[in-house]
């Protein structure tokens, strides 16, 4: 059905406005925040880790996330790379717009004040307010630069968390599509959550471990017939599994059988749900099977 060799779509433009989108939005708000005496960019948890560059950071990125999702465009690694190199540049960008309008309302020649000089100010020059008096430190002299980096560096990595999101999403190359949710199934433990709950804190360990342990091996032997198998193979072994969850259980594995919407590539995720011995809910991802290459080899082998 779909040509083998299709050509991926480029992540386009459109995604990519999307982003410089999201990031002079963010990049304005900072500006504003700034204009009424709230530094953003300037929050630092522990005095060290730049939680609002971060911040700001995630906010400018949204675009790229959604736009690709929206468009059903993959973002290649070289693209993830640009947004990269562009998120540094929109951060230099928004400081130099700074200065332009600095140099306007005070009505400084550019020649008597260049943008090195202003950047070299706010950097040498960043104090933290005192915790108690509210009242700005003492200069951080070469130590500003220092903070600016993290600053860079906090403002590009969190530009790229909601793309990592989407980065993660299974995929059909062939028909350049996002997967969907198709079908789910929970394999339960037999051992229940009220009995467990009521052992010893060291019982209860011992029980939730043997209990995660069986569920586990079950898990195996469930899935490595469906592994490799065909959509239609794998679906009828889902609808086997319980079709609803069952709270009361210690432990549970949930399968989540997404699908592309046009062909019968699909993507097994393996997630177990367990309580832990301290009495809270855990949940980690046990397996994820791709099996979008298996559709597109069997996709080539009939097409040849
Ligand atoms: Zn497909």
């Amino acid at each position: 059905m779909s040509a083998p060799s299709k050509p991926l779509r480029q992540p386009g433009l459109i995604v990519y406005l999307c982003g410089l989108g999201t990031s002079a939005l963010a990049l304005w708000l900072v500006q504003m925040a700034n204009d009424n005496g709230e530094n953003i960019m300037g929050w630092y948890a522990n005095g060290i880790l730049p939680v609002g560059a971060f911040l700001v950071g995630i906010a400018s990125g949204v675009g790229y996330a959604v736009g690709s999702r929206v468009l059903q465009v993959k973002l290649s690694k070289a693209f993830v790379f640009g947004m990269l190199t562009t998120a540094v540049v929109d951060y230099f960008a928004a400081h130099y717009l700074t200065y332009l309008s600095l140099l306007e309302v005070h009505h400084i020649p550019a020649e008597r004040y260049g943008f090195i000089d202003y950047f070299r100010e706010i950097s040498e020059g960043m104090s933290f307010k005192g915790k108690s008096s509210g009242e700005a430190g003492s200069p951080l002299g070469m130590w500003g630069y220092v903070y600016k980096l993290l600053e860079i560096g906090g403002y590009a990595g969190g530009a790229m968390v909601p793309s990592a999101m989407v980065f993660g999403m299974p995929y059909c190359k062939g028909c350049q599509q996002y997967l969907k949710g198709h079908r789910t199934g929970h394999l339960h433990s037999p051992e229940q959550w009220p009995v467990v709950k009521k052992l010893k804190k060291k019982e209860r360990l011992a029980a939730l471990q043997a209990a995660i342990k069986e569920l586990i091996a079950r898990a195996n032997e469930f899935t490595t017939p469906i592994a490799a198998a065909p959509l239609a193979e794998t679906e009828a072994a889902i609808a086997t599994l319980d079709q609803t969850i069952h709270k009361d259980a210690a432990a549970r594995i949930t399968y989540t059988l997404k699908k592309c919407p046009s062909c019968d590539a699909h993507h097994l995720d393996l997630n177990l749900f367990n309580y832990t011995e301290d009495k809270k809910v855990s949940n980690s991802n046990v397996a994820k099977i791709d099996k979008t290459k298996v559709a597109e080899a069997m996709a080539d082998a009939a097409a040849a």
